[in-house]
């Protein structure tokens, strides 16, 4: 068995390639039964005309993307449902209610790819890091994701411990960091996202961490899966590995949605 993969993007974000229909023929073909397209949702927090081109599709564009998803659905090679990835800011949360509720999203996914402006996924923006103590990004990033989880605008937290993508590690011990964040996802009601990306960045790990995992399993947080394609040849991909990582961790289930309704799949 391999679970769905809930974290595949479309061209229309700006960088992401290849056909809609290549990355559900991708995932067929590596026995997936259940997709979901989780694109960026358009930059709501951005003052009014002010673009970040590349980042993600532009408000006109999200009917665009909800009407294309939908379209794929009876055609398709496995079952497709339709998702987004919420970036969360503080302080737009009206222009984020407002874009999340006109449309009927079978799950929302919040991710933190900002920290007080800066961009600290970016490679573009990674010389940041040097001029900051390691520790204190992680505090602050985790506080935002934790923030961003009581919301409750999102259904799955994505790629938990982002942070870690290009290989900066703190030397403190992060478990207390790591026990807060699950205990607040678990009051929050939010899913956590495993996601093979991080195997293909620097961090060289799922995110989240196995101890993040194990933490998250003991506070009965349930996941979901994705492998952040951005191209269709890695629809699926690693979903195997972030299975057993699941399996090890002690889950027994994982979380499905639809129509914003979560359920639990045996494994
Ligand atoms: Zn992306
Ligand atoms: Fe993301
Ligand atoms: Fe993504
Ligand atoms: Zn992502």
């Amino acid at each position: 068995m391999i679970p769905p993969d809930y974290h595949l993007h479309t061209r229309l974000c700006g960088h992401a390639s290849g056909d809609v229909g290549d990355y559900l023929e991708n995932a067929a073909r590596k026995g997936l039964r259940e997709v979901g397209f989780a694109d960026h949702l358009p930059l709501y927090f951005l003052p009014p005309g002010e673009k970040m081109p590349g980042y993600a599709m532009g408000e006109e564009e999200l009917p665009l993307y909800v009407e294309l998803v939908n379209s794929l659905r009876d055609a398709a090679p496995v079952r497709v449902k339709l998702g987004i990835e919420a970036d969360y800011v503080p302080g737009f949360e009206k222009k984020l209610a407002a874009l999340l509720s006109a449309y009927s999203f079978d799950y929302v996914m919040g991710s933190v790819h900002f920290i007080d402006g800066w961009g600290f996924d970016n490679p573009a923006e990674i010389r940041e890091y040097g001029s900051r103590e390691i520790i204190r990004v992680y505090e602050r990033y985790f506080s935002l994701v934790q923030q961003a989880a009581l919301t409750g605008f999102f259904d799955i937290m994505a790629h938990p411990d982002l942070i870690k993508k290009f290989g900066f590690r703190p030397q403190a011990d992060l478990t207390p960091l790591y026990e807060e964040t699950a205990r607040v996802f678990k009051k929050a009601g939010v899913c956590a996202e495993v996601n093979t990306a991080g195997l293909r960045c620097a961090a060289k790990e799922i995110y989240p961490s196995p101890a993040l995992l194990e933490i998250f399993f003991k506070n009965g947080i349930p996941v979901t899966f994705g492998s952040d394609a951005h191209s269709p040849g890695l629809a699926g991909k690693d979903l195997e590995k972030a299975f057993s990582l699941v399996k090890n961790a002690g889950y027994r289930e994982f979380a499905v949605f639809e129509g914003r309704k979560r359920t639990f799949v045996k494994i």
